[in-house]
């Protein structure tokens, strides 16, 4: 797409407003349309017109064989796109839709290849937005929809990020207020047996495991070395990151406040613009003058809908280094840390060892 486009930002009033009408015809008809979901902002486009998400992957800087995730808002839409759905990706679809679950099936001959990525699969979700079904609906037809953020950038909470990234690149911004869940939803690969987790995000391997048994988890994100083919392929990609260096920095609180008092000790006396992202609990640590809450440390929801937005307000600071507390791996907080281990690129600190 040319860059240099108008770009529409609607601010979401009524799904019978006419400027909301306007924006889901001109997606159903191949142009390109931000909206709001419960997880991050989404990039829209007809899936099945292979022209628009062309258009997506040009807007966003997106590499060719990174799949999009398609965006339906009632389960009539999804039978056309898949070849079967098996009892237990059924159970997952009651059990969660909509929400931040994105299921992948073996896709139809209709879902064109770009879609997917080259891939004979194709990834489905059912927003938990009011605005995201609702446009999706008046459309018509399935969404696919990536992060409306360009590419390697943090994902968009906040309908002004889309606008920071996007502006001119595509036709309408819809403004649904901020996300409430604030990293991207769950990737579960239902063609294999046990199932797969891909991505962790807001549904939980335990929520999964409590509905179908068994799921395992990819090893990328276990912190191992990605594998050479990965099966969720966007996940080998620098991703989340901000223009600052990340680094996770991990250990005991005691040991992880003393190192990151001395690490801006020294940025200060170099000169370095460095800032922690911490727990409200241990902001007094640091000083406010080095620290910024994501949230409670008993809360990772909480952080999980702070993080993205606080790496782009670092970058608006003109922020050098951003050192962030790693936060337990339980429940939503397996998917905060998978988006700040992205975001860090292998920064990983073991304070005390
Ligand atoms: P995004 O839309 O930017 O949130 O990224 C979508 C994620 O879903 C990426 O990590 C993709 O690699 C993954 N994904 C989408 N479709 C498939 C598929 N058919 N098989 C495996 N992973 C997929
Ligand atoms: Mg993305």
């Amino acid at each position: 797409m040319e860059n240099g486009m108008r770009t529409k930002y609607i601010e979401f009033t009524s799904e019978d407003s006419p400027e909301f009408i306007e924006a889901a015809m001109a997606l159903r008809e191949g142009r390109l349309v931000a909206f709001p979901t419960e997880t991050v902002y989404g990039l829209g486009a007809n899936a099945l017109d292979s022209n628009a998400v062309r258009a997506i992957y040009d807007a966003k800087g997106r590499p060719a064989d990174n799949p999009l995730i398609v965006h339906i808002a009632d389960l009539e839409m999804l039978k056309p796109l898949v070849t079967e759905i098996k009892p237990d990706a059924l159970k997952l679809i009651s059990a969660y839709w909509p929400g931040p679950l994105t299921i992948i099936l073996k896709k139809s001959g209709i879902v064109p290849e770009i879609t997917t990525g080259g891939l004979d699969t194709v990834a489905v979700r059912m927003p938990d937005n009011f605005i995201a079904l609702e446009l999706i609906k008046k459309a018509g037809v399935p969404v696919a929809a990536p992060s409306a953020n360009r590419s390697g950038k943090p994902s968009p909470t906040m309908a002004k990020h889309v606008l920071e990234d996007l502006d001119g690149r595509i036709s309408y911004i819809i403004d649904g207020g901020p996300c409430k869940v604030g990293v991207e939803s769950t990737v579960v690969d239902m063609t294999v047996d046990p199932a797969i987790i891909l991505r962790p995000g807001g549904i939980t391997p335990e929520m999964i495991e409590r509905v179908i048994g068994r799921v395992e988890l990819d090893k990328s994100i276990l912190g191992k070395k990605a594998v050479d083919r990965p099966r969720a392929p966007g996940m080998k990609y620098r991703h989340y990151a901000p223009r600052a260096e990340v680094y996770v920095v991990s250990g005991s609180s005691e040991d992880i406040a003393a190192w990151l008092r001395s690490a801006v000790s020294e940025d200060e006396k170099s000169g370095k613009k460095s800032v922690i992202l911490a727990a409200k609990e241990h902001i007094q640590e640091y000083g406010l003058e080095h620290a910024v809450s994501y949230g409670s440390i008993n809360n990772a929801s909480e952080i999980a809908s702070n993080i993205f937005r606080l790496f782009r307000e670092c970058d608006r600071m003109g922020t050098e280094k951003i050192y962030v507390e790693a936060i337990p791996r339980e429940g939503i907080g397996l998917a905060v840390m998978n988006r700040i281990e992205k975001a860090a690129g292998g920064r990983i600190i073991h304070a005390g060892k």
